[in-house]
């Protein structure tokens, strides 16, 4: 009896219980165990009669598809299953069949949405079809990879069959036999010409979630066997890194190297500190969702009640320090100011008292011309996740640069990369054009949903910002403005633009009853984490409703994941929610901070419309362009600085620098008995003081009456907070990176402390 006699006969007894139920038959279909402890599994020989089968007859391979144990040729998906089980840690047992009542789903290629609560618990939030690739291919292979991120258990391989997960044999066998049932009873609905119902989403979340948390469970046992195994092997067992440990800047090169056996997000994130949570572990940024309705009421709290600026001597010496230690900086921009228009071009550079010159830029911090040093929660407006101006991407740029230089005209490889990469992360962007700003990427993105609806409305969030293109001037920063800071942009261009009040649902449904008697909604635009990068954030389910309503009325869902990109976890926003959205505009997460930063990426047949090349489809495409979109230089910093936020589980550190910031600003809010509200998604931080962003025209006359103050009150603190050496996004946002190390956050939290304690009541 070999040493792997226990894994060989579970997989007989497997096949044995599924030969029973008629869902294997003959030689088709193969079923695997993992080695308990070992880089190993146990799987089915190719081609032999199930009826027949021995544990003698079991094959036993490593991970690298080396053979441990057995004389049988293995099954030739053998490649396929060892994927799950590098990637899926809390996966044990795996089996793959032809049953009929699936396969029919494969043939007709229509996945199983969420029909019971049961379902999601067990197989995940839907059965999502697997790209067709011939059986025992390193494409199928590949195909199934893709699949891996989003917890699912159960697949259905395009014109072949199913793939089934499970925590251990007995869990693998019971999954498969719900998604047959579950198949049937889709089946025999869709015959019925009827709209089949859904689970309502909050439901399917709080199954999913319960399935996560055995996956996690599961993923932490693993860890723990591996880490024994190692410990008895070696004294030199890796150490976990903490948080910190992570986001020290590895050595100039170290790009790609990745952990090994570790290539997967989810698999990354096992070697997280203890206490990561089940999204965390998934690769997200996020460890708990806020609760909404909470963060709504005290925001309501906050701007009821009167402002609580900065005491108007503590501003004196927040103002002198840069009249004193500024000097350079503000010589410069008075210049800039003889030159170019209001003396800065940037939307988001702070010009109260005067802007800022800045001269370096390294990790978690910036220095001005003047020698000044600033922890910098900025990053760009988001992009850099990694920390600012980092270096082992800088010089991998630098390289591409030196050989091609930045821009040629034709194609380079590393589009492709990006696209590939683009591709697999979030696997809804089944095609990717490359552009050069978030602006344009909105612009094109609803090019491209006009023309492949045949339909003109586009209706976004009241108050969020999706670039200036003039269709998108509409409804900009406060919800329900329609056009009032569309100066010089024409009623015409407009016109087909409407906005809903955020999270209002009723309303987004209205609108879209209103529009289907007009001729129809092309598309609704959505960050999917709240306009204004969640400043009102949206409801965990929300996205999910929207999704549902796009569907019902023939519009096309545009995620406009330019913060939120890669930011909130490599699948993007669109990962973390679960919601797979029909376009995706992608803006400066793209590229990681790099310039010539935007793209658009979806559904095949839309993107389509897209064909470029002078063999075009003139007439017929929807036009967009860009002399200096996709160069070499954007491309490959994209591909670089993705796949370094993918080896060194970027997001989640970030996320977690973005937990320290928020849990230490609300305690300094709890002890000063402020009103202010600090709540976090991941790495994105808001921390509200005057509630500018929470005015509207619901209220008009509170709007007119406050909207000045309130707007002041915030360039002071902005002006506050930087004169303390910390640089915020509008005085209210600050994003962390994998650079924000525990002590920048507590440093940090030492400044915040400062500033908040010096407001008018404390
Ligand atoms: N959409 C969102 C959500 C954004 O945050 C931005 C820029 N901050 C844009 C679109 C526009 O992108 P860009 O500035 O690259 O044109």
């Amino acid at each position: 009896m070999g040493q792997y006699h226990s894994s060989r006969e579970q997989v007989v007894t497997i096949c044995r219980a599924l030969l029973e139920r008629g869902y294997l038959k003959a030689t088709e279909g193969n079923v695997s165990v993992r080695v308990p402890g070992q880089e190993a599994f146990a799987i089915t020989p190719s081609s032999y009669d199930y009826a027949k089968m021995k544990p003698a007859d079991i094959c036993v391979l490593d991970h690298d598809a080396k053979r441990l144990e057995g004389t049988r040729k293995a099954s030739i998906e053998s490649g396929m299953h060892a994927a799950v089980y590098v990637y899926r840690p809390d996966v044990n047992a795996i089996v793959h069949t032809h049953q009929p009542y699936a396969s029919a789903l494969a043939l007709v290629r229509r996945s199983i949405p969420a029909l019971f609560d049961e379902q999601v618990r067990y197989l995940g939030r839907s059965v999502e079809i697997i790209d067709y690739a011939p059986s025992g291919t390193s494409f199928l292979k590949k195909n199934v990879e893709k699949a891996l991120g989003s917890g699912a258990n159960a697949f259905i391989l395009a014109n072949h069959g199913v793939l089934v997960l499970g925590g251990d044999a007995e869990r693998a066998v019971f999954n498969m036999a719900l998604l047959e049932k579950v198949a049937l009873d889709y089946l025999l609905s869709l015959m019925t010409d009827e709209k089949v119902h859904k689970v309502p989403a909050p439901i399917r979340e709080i199954a999913f979630a319960k399935l996560r948390g055995d996956e996690k469970r599961l993923t932490k046992q693993l860890e723990a066997a591996r880490a024994t195994a190692e410990a008895a092997e070696a004294e030199e067992a890796a150490e976990p890194p903490s948080a910190a440990g992570s986001a020290a800047t590895p050595a100039p090169g170290a790009l790609g190297a990745g952990p090994a056996g570790l290539r997967h997000p989810s698999l990354l994130a096992g070697s997280l500190p203890a206490g990561a949570s089940g999204a965390q572990l998934a690769g997200y940024a996020i460890s708990r969702y806020p609760d909404v309705p909470a963060v709504y009421e005290k925001l309501g709290t906050l701007v009821s009640q009167p402002l609580r600026p900065v005491k108007p001597a503590a501003m004196e010496e927040y103002l002198e320090y840069f009249e004193t230690k500024c000097r350079r900086s503000k010589a410069l921009t008075d210049e800039a100011g003889e030159l170019i228009p209001g003396g800065v071009q940037h939307n988001l550079a702070f010009n109260y008292p005067f802007p800022l010159a800045i001269e370096k830029a390294e990790g978690a911090h910036l220095w001005d011309v003047d020698g000044n040093r600033y922890i910098d929660f900025l990053q760009a407006g988001g992009p850099t996740v990694l920390g600012s101006n980092y270096a082992p991407l800088r010089d991998k740029v630098a390289e591409v640069v030196a050989s091609s230089g930045p821009v040629t005209g034709l194609f380079h490889e590393y589009e492709l990369k990006l696209a590939r990469l683009v591709n697999r992360l979030m696997p809804s962007c089944e095609q990717f054009r490359m552009l050069g700003s978030g602006t344009e990427s909105v612009m094109a993105a609803i090019r491209a949903a006009r023309t492949h609806t045949g339909k003109k409305w586009v209706v976004k969030m009241g108050g969020a910002y999706h670039g200036w293109s003039d269709q998108m001037v509409y409804g900009l920063h406060v919800p329900g403005t329609w056009r009032f800071e569309a100066k010089g942009i024409p009623f015409g261009a407009t016109a087909r633009t409407r906005e809903v009040f955020p999270n209002d649902l009723d309303s987004l449904r209205r609108k879209l009853q209103q529009n289907r008697r007009m001729g129809g909604t092309a598309a609704v635009i959505v960050e999917p984490i709240g306009p204004e990068s969640g400043t009102r954030p949206v409801p965990f389910g929300f996205n999910a409703k929207v999704r549902e309503l796009c569907d019902e009325f023939g519009a096309l869902l545009i995620f406009d994941e330019v913060v939120s990109g890669f930011r909130l976890g490599l699948g993007g926003a669109q990962g973390y929610f679960g919601v797979r959205p029909d376009l995706t505009v992608f803006g400066k997460c793209i590229t990681g901070g790099y310039p010539m930063a935007g793209g658009v990426g979806g559904r095949r047949e839309v993107m389509a419309s897209f064909a470029s090349g002078i063999g075009g489809k003139s007439g017929e495409r929807a036009y967009i362009g860009g002399t200096l979109s996709a160069n070499p230089l954007s491309c490959a910093a994209g591909y670089f600085a993705i796949s370094e936020m993918e080896r060194t589980n970027a997001p989640v550190l970030a996320g977690m620098a973005g937990d320290r910031l928020t849990a230490g600003l609300t305690d300094i809010i709890r002890r000063y008995r402020l009103p202010f509200v600090a709540y976090n998604q991941g790495s994105i931080v808001h921390l509200e003081t005057s509630g500018v962003m929470l005015l509207d025209l619901k209220h008009p006359l509170r709007l007119a009456k406050e909207l000045k103050p309130r707007k002041h009150m915030i360039e002071e603190m902005g002006a506050a907070y930087t004169a303390s050496g910390l640089i915020t996004l509008a005085g209210s946002r600050m994003y962390t990176s994998m650079a924000d190390t525990d002590e920048v956050i507590d440093d940090a939290l030492e400044r915040f402390e400062r500033v908040l304690s010096s407001v008018e009541g404390v």
